[in-house]
């Protein structure tokens, strides 16, 4: 089994007046956070944090804030593009561990539904997602929320388990199966993610 570790980091400010999005949830508060898109800090990190674990780059790689697509966007599209991405070479999400450092609103009595809806977006159990909330004690950022995640990652499936499979399938040519079972179990190319980036833009502003 192979693993991959993630580290996510995001702030937005809070703006007056406009809904607040947190963790996929739309919650009742006077301010919201500030964003070309939706201003969703927690899945802006834990999108970084996927990225990062593949080393796809970043959240502005992919979506610009210069791109006026990307106004106001929900950021669950973020997320679902970074499952894409460590999906495509062969990898799953084991455990996240996110904290929220803001402070208003109290993150403790939203927790249990942002968990359930985080996991619920990555698709893995609410046991394996964690949501901490602190308060910015002695820190100056009074108007502005922080999140930090960090994600951990294996690898789908080894070898091992295609060849049990395909001793049971019905496979003309036993050397076709050596043949593919040799070229998945090369090891992966994750530089390849580069494919179609140009080099990091981290002047994320989403
Ligand atoms: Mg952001």
């Amino acid at each position: 089994m192979s693993l991959r570790i993630g580290l996510g980091f995001d702030s937005h400010a809070f703006e007056k007046g406009i809904p607040l999005v947190l963790g996929g949830l739309k919650i009742d508060h006077p301010e919201g956070f500030a964003g070309h898109s939706d201003g969703d800090l927690l899945l802006h990190a834990i999108t970084d944090a996927l990225l990062g674990a593949v080393s796809a780059g970043d959240i502005g790689t992919f979506f610009p804030p210069t791109d006026p697509k990307w106004k106001g966007a929900d950021s669950t599209v973020f997320l679902k593009t970074a499952l894409e991405e460590i999906a495509l070479v062969g990898f799953k999400i084991v455990n996240i561990d996110c904290v929220l450092i803001m402070h208003r609103p109290k993150i403790v009595p939203l927790a249990g539904e942002m968990r359930e809806r985080v996991a619920d977006l990555l698709g893995i159990d609410v046991n394996n997602v964690s949501i901490k909330g602190k308060t910015p004690e002695g820190l100056p950022q009074d108007g502005t929320a922080v999140a930090h995640v960090v994600v951990l990652l294996e690898s789908i499936g080894p070898p091992s388990e295609l060849k049990k499979l395909a001793v049971h399938a019905e496979v003309p040519d036993e050397a076709e199966v050596d043949a593919a079972l040799a070229a998945v179990s090369e090891p992966l190319n994750l530089s390849a993610l580069g494919r179609k980036l140009p080099a990091f833009d981290t002047d994320d502003l989403t």
